[in-house]
């Protein structure tokens, strides 16, 4: 908001070296005219933007977030990075209807190099589009801190959002819009955030091998020789990882279905592992 009262809305660009961010510099030594209100950031493809990028920027106050790559087909990797960015998009929107945020506030498009004036009239629509839906929030009647708190747990599960998406978000030659915007349907993504799942180490079980730890993507496992291994809650980004290495013989990684209470943790002290031979040598 300016000083005079006027909504300034704050746009993040997150968009390509190759294709978008050319058509953005085209824009600017052609002189057209576009929104002052945009920050940009650079990223060598746009399949390099990630959930987490969206939601800090939304968390952090932007009331509109633009993505931008090179047409599909076009992208200068091999990877063909901007399908990702597509996939990853309308994966974000649907969560962003799920908390009541506009999805509209979320854009990507294909711009090339040599499409200076497409950028800036993109980013003119797109200025226009979040001036009329209001800041961030305020324009969806939600309380600000509400909605941090909303952003703020979406942000913790996108590790778990990707990992159990991983199959979607990797789809790729889907050319029309109708088949993407039906990629993740709004139950389906709503039952992806209300059935969290949660990993633990039954201490009956474990052997203390320390697969687990070496393993943990997220260094979430309190780790220590001859002691029983414990899942920082906190740190655990619910990959699942500690679950499937967890050698057979032994089977202490266990998942809890959605809503059922993670056990405490083994006191500090007691966490010494008896073998499984000395304990039967003992019997
Ligand atoms: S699920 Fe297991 S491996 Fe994955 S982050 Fe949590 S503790 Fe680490
Ligand atoms: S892999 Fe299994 S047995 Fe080994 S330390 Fe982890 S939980 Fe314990």
């Amino acid at each position: 908001m300016s000083s005079e009262g006027i909504f300034k809305p704050q746009l993040v660009g997150i968009i390509c070296n190759w294709c978008c961010y050319g058509g953005a510099d085209l824009a600017g030594v052609s002189r057209f005219q576009y929104p002052p209100y945009l920050n940009i950031v650079r990223v060598m493809c746009s399949g390099r933007v990630d959930m987490k990028h969206i939601f800090r920027a939304f968390l952090n106050g932007a009331d509109g977030v633009f993505v931008g790559g090179c047409h599909l087909g076009d992208c200068h990797y091999i990877t063909e990075g901007n399908y990702d960015a597509l996939n990853m998009v309308q994966l974000s929107k649907k969560i962003l209807e799920l908390i009541g945020v506009n999805p509209q506030r979320l854009r990507i498009e294909w711009v090339s190099a040599g499409e200076g004036i497409r950028y800036a009239n993109i980013m003119n629509e797109f200025l226009k589009q979040v001036e009329g839906f209001g800041p961030l929030g305020k324009g969806e009647g939600l309380d600000e801190n509400e909605l941090k708190v909303k952003l703020n747990n979406i942000c913790k599960l996108i590790p778990y959002i990707k990992v159990t998406e991983k199959e979607k978000l990797k789809v790729r030659k889907i050319d029309n819009d109708e088949d993407h915007n039906s990629l993740f349907t709004l139950d389906e993504v709503d039952k992806l955030l209300n059935e969290v799942v949660s990993y633990y180490i039954d201490p009956a079980k474990c052997q203390a091998c320390m697969t687990c730890a070496r393993r943990c993507p997220a260094d979430a496992i309190i780790s220590a020789k001859g002691q029983i291994h414990i899942i920082d809650q906190d740190k655990c980004i619910k990959c699942g990882t500690c679950f499937e290495v967890c050698p057979p013989k032994f089977a202490a990684g266990t998942k809890l279905a959605a809503g059922e209470p993670v056990p405490p943790p083994v006191p500090e002290g007691e966490r010494t592992v008896l073998r499984k031979s000395k304990e039967q040598a003992a019997n």
